[in-house]
């Protein structure tokens, strides 16, 4: 029997109306693979996304969409023999960009059919949220609230946004414990990091490699008004206000709750991060090296 493979279908995410599943089916016309699709609803059933990617025994599992989706689907394939899939087709694509997975439908599906199958790490935080690329406690998760909370449109009423919270910003008073230490810091936030770089293109986590069973801590101590700038041009971060530490867990405690985000999730505020390495938890299609 062909090789089924499923798309699941964000018609909601990215800015364009593009019909993903005519594009998805004409690529595979005539080609032996089984194709399947679902259809996100508005708002998303997790229960039923899950119990359908455990019905459809399909092979691959794609998200269609955006960093989002992702998270979504991989929270259904995580730890079984089922394979991720990506096609970058949301408003922000950062983990897709992470994984060098090109914008063109057609150079995705290529992946999807015959590219690298590979094993990635994940992250698993407070025993129930799964990371596959950045989380973080402090000011970036302040930021996604304040974005999610306010109507926030255009990149003028992004700088807006961006900005007051950079005003208001305050040092969060934590103590972290990994591996072989424990030690106290006052931190902009403290970012958990499967991957190295957020959507925007800004590098947080040059070290990062999501296959080599290890994540880091990067801590950053300060943010001042051009290391916003710079972070907001996709300039980077300046790194020494940044510490890094590689590891297999670790214990966050923070003196005061703090807003805590997971791959652009907002969570809620938390006083304690426990996060765990889950060394090569997802099988996931790549590009050739
Ligand atoms: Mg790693």
């Amino acid at each position: 029997m062909p090789d089924k493979i499923l798309f699941v279908v964000n018609k909601t995410s990215g800015e364009n109306n593009n019909n993903w599943q005519a594009g998805i089916e004409s690529y595979f016309k005539g080609k032996e693979a089984t194709i399947d699709f679902y259809h996100l609803p508005d708002p998303v059933d997790c229960d039923s996304l899950d119990q359908y990617i455990k019905d459809a025994k399909a092979k691959k599992v794609v998200a269609v969409g955006g960093d989002g989706t992702i998270s979504l689907v991989a929270k259904s394939v995580t730890g079984t023999s089922m394979i991720l899939g990506v096609v970058p087709a949301g408003s922000a694509n950062g983990m897709a960009k992470e994984l060098m997975i090109p914008a063109k439908l057609e150079d995705a599906l290529q992946i999807i059919e015959g590219g690298r199958q590979t094993s990635m790490d994940t992250i698993l935080l407070n025993d129930k949220h799964l990371c596959l690329h950045l989380s973080d406690v402090g000011i970036n998760a302040q930021l996604i609230k304040n974005f999610e909370d306010g109507d926030t449109r255009g990149k003028l009423g992004y700088f807006k946004v961006a900005w007051k919270t950079l005003v208001r910003r305050q040092a969060l008073e934590v103590t972290i414990k990994n591996e072989d230490k424990s030690f106290c810091r006052k931190a902009i936030m403290v970012v958990i990091a499967n991957a190295g770089k957020y959507g925007t293109g800004a590098v947080i986590n040059p070290e990062g490699e999501i296959d080599d069973g290890l994540f880091e801590i990067v801590v950053v101590k300060r943010l001042t008004l051009w290391g916003f700038l710079k972070i907001m041009l996709s300039l980077g971060f300046d790194h020494k206000n940044i510490e890094i530490y590689q590891t297999r867990s670790v214990d966050i405690l923070a003196k005061h709750r703090a807003h805590f985000q997971v791959d652009g999730e907002y969570i809620g505020k938390v006083d304690k991060i426990t996060a765990i390495i889950q060394p090569g938890n997802i099988q996931i299609m790549l590009p050739e090296a």
